[in-house]
């Protein structure tokens, strides 16, 4: 069987989804492995690491695959040249990619997004989101010791003494406890602050302080947090105003699964701040955590300087493209049957659609829609099924 490795096309996308030192995994498993011509341009990769490794260039890769695998969702174009019955990996955002799912559909396509890996223990070594926000708060930190015109570490010298910069850092998921050990290491000061309980405890693990506002914890389900109440963001807000106020740089990093960005920060908290400060949004393309700041762009509230961050993990495509292929060899592996009887060779791309894996990353199988949301958004409730 066949897996086609994509070339990106969309604008920006710097990463791709095998790695040539991976492409001998996926051979192993008993596949032959098709890469596009420069799929691996933008990550430094070249076609003859690819070649050498096992796999064959082909240009039509897509069209002979029975699974394409990408980091982007395929073009349209491309899925409508996907053979009958062939398989999509990819990161696949069910709530902005309704045409594309269709299309996916209507060809036939079995496609699994990524995002959807249900945050199990056994599927930690899939977590591609996992894999790209630690990618993310690493560059973070390292956007705003750039930005920032001071040091971030204490420096005692016989012309005097310099401060540690501080930094607040808000939301201490994977992305945020990576900015917070990324600042630590370079010396800064960090302060920061979660919604989830369990966060205090990582926080302070990571050598930083934790921020009680004491204000109720908001757990959601498998280890996300839950959205706030109007009343809630607002008192959150004016607790956290004094310590952003008081830092060099604040880096935020909060999400919600499934919902826009939470607004954490007002431009007259950014005002607040002192001359020369930075603000680093991650979250800038998913609305914002700060009010005012641009994903892809740096702008300026009051004396700060803003950066929006914008597909963050494709500013490091080296070692984002390889935890990425490694999320994707993980994956593909429980999708693997292996060949039954001696000397039997070459794996089968048979996806158990029993395990809670593979039925919770399906979006589309057998022209229809698997992920029952995304269906009912894009189809309408069906019989049987109560109207919301
Ligand atoms: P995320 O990207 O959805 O959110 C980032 C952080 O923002 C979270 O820590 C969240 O609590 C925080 N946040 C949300 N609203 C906020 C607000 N109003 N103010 C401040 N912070 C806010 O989450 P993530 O980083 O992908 O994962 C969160 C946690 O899930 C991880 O820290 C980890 O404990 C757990 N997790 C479990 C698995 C697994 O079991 N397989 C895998 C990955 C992560």
């Amino acid at each position: 069987m066949r897996i086609a490795v994509a070339k990106e096309t969309r604008e920006g996308e710097t990463r791709v989804a095998m790695v040539p030192e991976l492409v001998g995994k996926l051979t192993g498993l008993g596949y032959e492995v098709a890469v596009e011509p420069d799929a691996g341009r933008h990550a430094l990769l070249a076609d003859e690491e690819y070649a050498d490794a096992g796999a064959v260039l082909d240009a039509d890769a897509l069209a002979s695959a029975d699974v394409v695998v990408s980091v982007q969702p395929l073009s349209p174009q491309a899925v409508r040249r996907l053979k009958q019955g062939a398989a999509t990996i990819s990161f696949l955002p069910v709530n902005q990619e309704h045409s594309l799912v269709a299309d996916l559909r209507d060809v036939g396509a079995t496609s699994f997004a990524m995002e959807l890996v249900p945050r199990i223990s056994r599927a930690q070594s899939m977590d591609a989101l996992s894999s790209q926000a630690l990618v993310s708060g690493y560059r973070c930190a390292i956007v705003a010791a750039g930005m920032l015109r001071r040091f971030f570490p204490l420096n005692m010298t016989a012309a005097g003494t310099v401060q540690p910069a501080e930094i607040v850092v808000l939301g201490a998921g994977v992305a945020g406890l990576q900015a917070i050990a990324t600042c630590k290491r370079l010396g800064a000061v960090v302060k920061a602050y979660d919604v989830r309980a369990a966060a205090a405890e990582e926080i302070r693990s990571m050598g930083a302080k934790s921020i009680d506002l004491e204000l109720d914890t908001l757990e959601g389900a498998g280890g996300y947090a839950r959205e706030m109440t109007e009343e809630r963001a607002r008192r959150q807000m004016e607790l956290l105003a004094p310590y952003i106020a008081a830092a060099d740089a604040l880096i935020t990093t909060a999400a919600v699964p499934g919902r826009q960005a939470p607004l954490l920060v007002t431009s007259e908290m950014v005002e607040a701040m002192k001359p020369g400060s930075v603000v680093v949004d991650l979250a800038a393309e998913s609305g914002g955590n700060v009010e005012g700041s641009v994903a892809g762009e740096v702008t300026r509230i009051g004396n700060a300087s803003v950066w929006g961050g914008k597909n963050v993990p494709a500013s490091m495509p080296g070692p984002a493209s390889k935890l990425y292929a490694q999320n994707i060899v993980n994956i593909l592996t429980l999708m693997t049957r292996k060949p039954e009887g001696e000397g039997a060779e070459g794996g089968v791309f048979a996806p158990d659609f029993e395990d809670e894996i593979v039925v919770g990353a399906c979006v589309t199988h057998n022209g229809e829609i698997r992920h029952a949301a995304t269906r009912e958004a894009i189809e309408g409730p069906s019989e049987g099924e109560p109207q919301s």
